[in-house]
């Protein structure tokens, strides 16, 4: 049996003329394959007309919005804990470091263990003082000005702290040596 041009009208959209319905009805009720396409076909028709229609919710674009500002927010806050961190250690270690290197000259030059201990100690304190007294600075300085120190700006002052400390370091290491030297010339 030739199904054509039936099965071409089934799947077709274009709407056909009173002869081809006729034909077609004809066609039909003699051949089951072509009356199982035209079911299947009507059923997958159905199915797309009544499918649920896949329309995001009316505050979507508002949510996906509000969640792409809250994404930047944490990560600015993220970077800016990060830089914070980064800035306590620099500070930290740098000033961890000029207590050790301190303390090595004066194990160095007091052999001991009382005067050690005693140096250790007042340097400790002499070191937390300072500390504190630069946090006090600061922070008096941020409760005066009318407006908040920007971030980049206190980055700006430890690093220049950092860079004073490491030339204290410096001479403070040459010194001793070239008082030794003195010395062995002396002698
Ligand atoms: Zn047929």
């Amino acid at each position: 049996m030739n199904h054509l041009p039936f099965e071409d009208w089934l799947l077709n959209e274009e709407p056909l003329s009173p002869q081809q319905k006729l034909e077609l009805q004809n066609h039909l009720a003699n051949c089951t394959q072509c009356t199982q396409l035209a079911q299947a076909w009507s059923a997958v028709e159905d199915l797309m007309k009544h499918a649920p229609a896949v329309e995001p919710a009316p505050d979507f674009t508002q949510r996906w919005e509000g969640f792409l500002v809250g994404k930047q927010r944490k990560q600015i806050a993220r970077r800016q804990r990060w830089i914070t961190g980064l800035l306590l250690a620099l500070t930290g270690g740098g000033a961890l470091l000029l207590f050790i290197l301190l303390n090595l000259d004066s194990l160095r030059n007091l052999p001991t263990i009382g005067e050690i201990f005693t140096r250790l100690l007042s340097n400790a304190a002499l070191l937390i003082a300072t500390i504190a007294n630069i946090f006090d600075l600061a922070e008096t300085i941020g409760n005066v000005l009318p407006f908040p120190i920007p971030l980049i700006v206190w980055i700006d002052l430890a690093m220049s702290f950092v860079l004073l400390c490491s030339a204290w370091i410096a001479i403070v290491f040459r010194l001793p040596h070239k008082r030794s030297i003195n010395n062995e010339t002396r002698d």
